[in-house]
C-alpha cells in the first residue's frame, strides 16, 4: 500500500516547532523522501526534432523538463514497428504479459515520490492527488493483469491500438488505457496530452523495464494536428482508446469511419455536466463536505466534477451559508506544500478561458461567493455562481467553478428531466435520507455513475467502473468487467453490465 502523503512527508508528526524527532529512524526516511520529492529534476520525453520547455503552471518561469514531439513522419514509422511487433507480442503467453503489468505496478509503487514530484510540478497536481493517480495507475495495472487470461479464452487481439489520454489524470488514465490494450495482446501507439509528456515518459520507461518491449509500446508525445490525427488516420490502427474533449471524440469518430477498417474499435470517455441534488432531508454538515470535494479537489479538473448543484429552497440558505465557509477554508497554492487544497488549472489557455467566464458571470451579477486568485501562476480561485437551473450551461467549464440552482419538493422531476435533457450522462450525485427518494431519481438520471450521500468523485478501479453514457463516452467503464473485451475481436456476448 502506498502511504498517504501525510505519511510520507510525516506531516503528522510534525509539530508547531518542526520535525518531531523521538523517532530518528523515521525523521530519516522522511527526509529522505521530501529530498527526492523537492531534488530539482529535468525530466525528457521523446527523442523527436521540435524541442521545447515544459513548465511548472504553479511557476510558469520554472522549467520542469524537456519535451522532443514527434513529427508526423514518426508516427508512421511508429505504426510499421507496432504492426510488425503485433503477432509475436499475441503469441508471447498471457501469462508473461500479466506479469509486466504486475511488475510495472510493483515499479510504479517503488518511483512513488517522484511520479508526486512529476505530478505537481508538470501537472499541478496537489499532493493527495498524486498519490491517488498512482494509486489508481498501479490499480489499473494488476486489475486488468487479472482479467486477462479469462478474456482470451474465445477471442483474438485487434492489432495496434492507439492510445489517446488526458492530462487532467496523466498517469492513471494514460497507464489504464496502455495496460487493457497490452495484456490483451494489441500493441500500442501513446500520444499523451500534450501538457504531461514528462509523467508518460517516465511511465513508459518503466513498463519497458517491467518487460514489455520497445516496440510493443511506444510514445509519441506531440500536438493533435501533428501526432493525434495522423495517428488515428492510419488505416492500420485497429482501434483507438481515447479520453478527452467530446469534440475530438466526434473528430476521431468520424475519422476511424473513414479508416479502411470496418471493424476498427472506438472507446471514448468526453466530458459531463454533473449534477447534484441536495433535499431538505439531507444531512448538511455531509452534504457540504462532499460538495466542496465534488466541485474543487483538483481544481475542479476532473469529468466527473460537480458543475451544478440543485438545493431544495428549504435548505438553501443553510446549505450555501455553510458551503461557502467551506470554501473560504480551502488553501490556494503551490501544489507541492502538504497545506495546498487547490492547485492551478493546467495552462494558459484553460486559466484565461475559465477566468474570462467567471468575469463575465460577475458581470451579470451571478457571483454567490468566491476566492482570490493569485496574480503569479496559472490560478483560478473557486467560484461559486447562481444559476436558474442547468437548462442554461452552455458547456462544461472544467474548474473550480460551481454553479448553483434551487428547487421546490414537488419539482424534482422537472430537474431530474432537465438534467437528462442536456444530453451528457457522467456522475450524478444525490444526497436525502429518504429511501424511495432515492430509488426514484437514480432510476430517473441518465448517467455513468451515480453517488448516494458521498461525493462524486474518485471512482476506484474494480469496485467503482468508471464512464458514461450519451455526449460523455462510448462505454465500456474502465476498471469494470467488460473493458478488456472490446480490446479483443470474437466473443463479445454475455458482457457483464
Ligand atoms: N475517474 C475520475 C473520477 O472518478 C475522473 C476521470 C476523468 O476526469 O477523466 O473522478
Amino acid at each position: 500500500a502506498i502511504p498517504r502523503p501525510a505519511d510520507i512527508f510525516g506531516a503528522q508528526r510534525r509539530n508547531s516547532k518542526g520535525w518531531d524527532i523521538t523517532d530518528p529512524v523515521t525523521l530519516a526516511e522522511v527526509t529522505e523522501e521530501r529530498a527526492r520529492f523537492d531534488a530539482p529534476h529535468q525530466w525528457r520525453a521523446g527523442a523527436g526534432s521540435k524541442t521545447r520547455a515544459v513548465v511548472n503552471p504553479a511557476r510558469p518561469m520554472e522549467i520542469v523538463g524537456e519535451v522532443s514531439e514527434a513529427s508526423t513522419a514518426a508516427v508512421g514509422k511508429a505504426v510499421d514497428a507496432a504492426v510488425k511487433a503485433q503477432p509475436g507480442w499475441e503469441k508471447t503467453p498471457v501469462a508473461t504479459r500479466a506479469a509486466a503489468l504486475l511488475r510495472a505496478a510493483d515499479l510504479y509503487e517503488e518511483d512513488a515520490v517522484e511520479f508526486f514530484a512529476l505530478c505537481a510540478r508538470e501537472a499541478g497536481k496537489v499532493l493527495a492527488d498524486g498519490v491517488a493517480e498512482v494509486r489508481e495507475a498501479a490499480d489499473f495495472l494488476r486489475y486488468y493483469a487479472g482479467q486477462a487470461a479469462e478474456v482470451e479464452r474465445h477471442t483474438t487481439a485487434r492489432g495496434v491500438i492507439a492510445c489517446i489520454s488526458p492530462w487532467n489524470f496523466p498517469l492513471a488514465i494514460f497507464t489504464g488505457q496502455i495496460a487493457a490494450a497490452l495484456v490483451t495482446g494489441n500493441t500500442v501507439v501513446a500520444k499523451p496530452a500534450e501538457q504531461t509528456p514528462l509523467i508518460a515518459a517516465r511511465a513508459v520507461e518503466l513498463l519497458h523495464e517491467a518487460g514489455i518491449p520497445k516496440d510493443v509500446l511506444q510514445l509519441l508525445p506531440g500536438d493533435g494536428p501533428s501526432v493525434g490525427g495522423p495517428l488515428t488516420a492510419d488505416p492500420r490502427i485497429a482501434g483507438v482508446c481515447f479520453t478527452g474533449s467530446t469534440d475530438v471524440a466526434r473528430l476521431i469518430e468520424r475519422q476511424i469511419a473513414e479508416t479502411a477498417d470496418p471493424d476498427a474499435m472506438l472507446i471514448a470517455e468526453t466530458g459531463g455536466l454533473n449534477a447534484m441534488i441536495v433535499d431538505s432531508t439531507a444531512l448538511p454538515e455531509q452534504a457540504v463536505r462532499d460538495i466542496v470535494a465534488s466541485a474543487f479537489q483538483s481544481a475542479g479538473q476532473r469529468c466527473s466534477a460537480l458543475r451544478v448543484l440543485y438545493v431544495q429552497k428549504d435548505v438553501e440558505a443553510k446549505v450555501l451559508e455553510m458551503l461557502t465557509g467551506a470554501m473560504q477554508a480551502l488553501r490556494l497554492g503551490d501544489p507541492a506544500l502538504i497545506s495546498t487544497d487547490v492547485g492551478p488549472v493546467i495552462d494558459d489557455e484553460a486559466r484565461d478561458n475559465l477566468t474570462g467566464y467567471c468575469a463575465d458571470m460577475e458581470k451579470k451579477g451571478r457571483l454567490v461567493a468566491r476566492l482570490d486568485t493569485p496574480s503569479e501562476g496559472r490560478f483560478v480561485a473557486p467560484h461559486i455562481f447562481r444559476v436558474e437551473g442547468i437548462g442554461e450551461m452552455e458547456r462544461e467549464m472544467f474548474g473550480p467553478i460551481l454553479h448553483v440552482a434551487t428547487f421546490a419538493a414537488d419539482n424534482i422531476d422537472k430537474v431530474i428531466s432537465d438534467i437528462n435533457a442536456k444530453g451528457y450522462g457522467l456522475t450524478f450525485g444525490l444526497h436525502t435520507r429518504i429511501e424511495v427518494r432515492v430509488q426514484h431519481i437514480v432510476d430517473g438520471i441518465h448517467a455513468g455513475n451515480i453517488y448516494v450521500n458521498r461525493n462524486q468523485i474518485g471512482a476506484v478501479v474494480g469496485s467503482q467502473p468508471f464512464g458514461g453514457e450519451g455526449l460523455s463516452g462510448t462505454g465500456p467503464k474502465a476498471g469494470g468487467p467488460s473493458y478488456l473485451r472490446r480490446f479483443r475481436k470474437g466473443e463479445v456476448t454475455a458482457l457483464a453490465p
